[in-house]
């Protein structure tokens, strides 16, 4: 049986930070799912189609990544995808109760479900989208931060507003 984990997040943009965290999981997994939450209270700086093909590209040449977009509940997902694991980064101790908060309603919602979290590498602890959209729409340098790919489309996706 192959042990699949879900890697749910909004990846607007998919940061290093991201993909530290996918590979390192892919260490541990057969395979990942990474799956955008759509969220349609948030505007984002990239569409969802613009997310999946981002990360589709990023990953095009590992066929143990899959990539998809969802909307609803992130255990609904992973049941329906097969992975009976949720992974979930964590920076600081800022991210620890939010988490905490939704492992555990995540639990309640669907037993069969573990959340596993990993940590941060220490290269990227300070890095989340956020912060990359912040700098990069003041003009600051984002290299190292977001794959190079993904830093051209920032800086275009930026220059346009
Ligand atoms: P962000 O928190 O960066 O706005 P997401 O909501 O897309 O982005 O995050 C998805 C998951 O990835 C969360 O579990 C988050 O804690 C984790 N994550 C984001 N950035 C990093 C990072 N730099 N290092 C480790 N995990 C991260």
């Amino acid at each position: 049986m192959s042990h699949i984990a879900l890697y749910p997040g909004s990846f607007d943009p998919f940061t290093n930070g991201h993909l530290g965290i996918a590979q390192r999981a892919l260490q541990v997994f057969d395979g990942i799912i990474l799956a955008i939450a759509i969220n349609s209270r948030k505007t984002p700086l990239f569409s969802v189609d613009e997310r999946l093909a981002m990360i589709r590209e990023l990953f095009a040449d590992d066929s143990r990544v899959q990539v998809t977009a969802f909307e609803g509940l992130t255990v609904k997902q992973a049941r329906a995808m097969g992975a009976k694991v949720i992974i979930r980064g964590l920076r600081a101790v800022a991210d620890f109760e939010y988490e905490l908060q939704m492992a555990n309603m995540n639990r309640k919602l669907e037993p069969t479900v573990e959340t596993l979290f990993m940590m941060t590498s220490e290269e990227y602890f300070f890095v989340s989208s956020q912060n990359v959209k912040e700098v990069a729409f003041y003009g600051g340098d984002i290299s190292g931060l977001v794959p190079p790919f993904i830093d051209s489309l920032i800086r275009a996706r930026v220059a346009q507003r």
